[in-house]
């Protein structure tokens, strides 16, 4: 059983798997490749003078992937309670287990309404429906979480990565039963 999944590979997603495989938890990443990031060109992401969209997502999944992280390319398709934690079933009949599962699928909230998670109106434009999320990311089901675009964040890639992060720290801290940080010292 993974620690963590995380549905939903773009800032939010990628950047919450990072946080968690770099904290040492089992982490798998599910990715359909049809989120809106690649469609960008950014110059409003803080550290990054300019990046297109393809070289954003893919080097965050490379980051995620160095700590561990696990990615398939596959839809999920339904997230069912299982003993301790939950089955994620995918579009080819595969089938993974995760203590806590993050949901980071950008615009849609078709899979988090097909497994019960609440949703609400979105405020953001062409975001018509998000996933309810208290501050920490939490949804009304405990161990299902939300971050990014999908949990009704303001839609700009940093501040979806950094949505993602967050709610990565919440279930890191949840798993360790203390707060947890992740800072390292500048390398010579
Ligand atoms: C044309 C365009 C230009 C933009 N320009 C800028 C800009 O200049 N500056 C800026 O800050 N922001 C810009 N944005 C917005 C920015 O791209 C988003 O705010 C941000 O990147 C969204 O990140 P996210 O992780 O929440 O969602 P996404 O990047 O959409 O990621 C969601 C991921 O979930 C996956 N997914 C969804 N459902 C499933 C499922 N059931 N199973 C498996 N995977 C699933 C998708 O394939 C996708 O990879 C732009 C957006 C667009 C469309």
């Amino acid at each position: 059983m993974y620690e963590v999944a995380v549905i939903g590979a773009g800032p939010a997603g990628a950047s919450a798997a990072l946080f968690t495989a770099k904290a040492g938890k089992h982490t798998l990443l599910i990715d359909n490749d049809k989120g809106m990031t690649r469609r960008g060109w950014y110059e409003n992401y803080y550290g990054i003078e300019q990046v297109g969209g393809p070289e954003l997502v893919e080097t965050g999944h490379k980051q995620a992937q160095k700590f561990g992280a696990e990615l398939v390319r596959e839809q999920a398709v339904s997230i069912e309670q299982s003993g301790e934690g939950f089955k994620i079933d995918t579009e080819s009949g595969a089938s993974y287990e995760a203590k806590h599962v993050i949901l980071a699928t950008g615009a849609l909230t078709d899979l988090a309404a097909k497994s019960g998670v609440e949703t609400t109106d979105g405020t953001e434009p062409r975001i018509k429906t998000v996933v309810a999320v208290d501050a920490a990311g939490r949804t009304n089901i405990a161990g299902i979480w939300a971050a990014g675009t999908v949990a009704g964040v303001s839609v700009h890639a940093v501040i979806t990565a950094g949505d993602g992060a967050k709610t990565a720290v919440n279930v890191i801290s949840e798993l360790n039963g203390e707060r947890y940080v992740d800072h390292d010292l500048l390398q010579k």
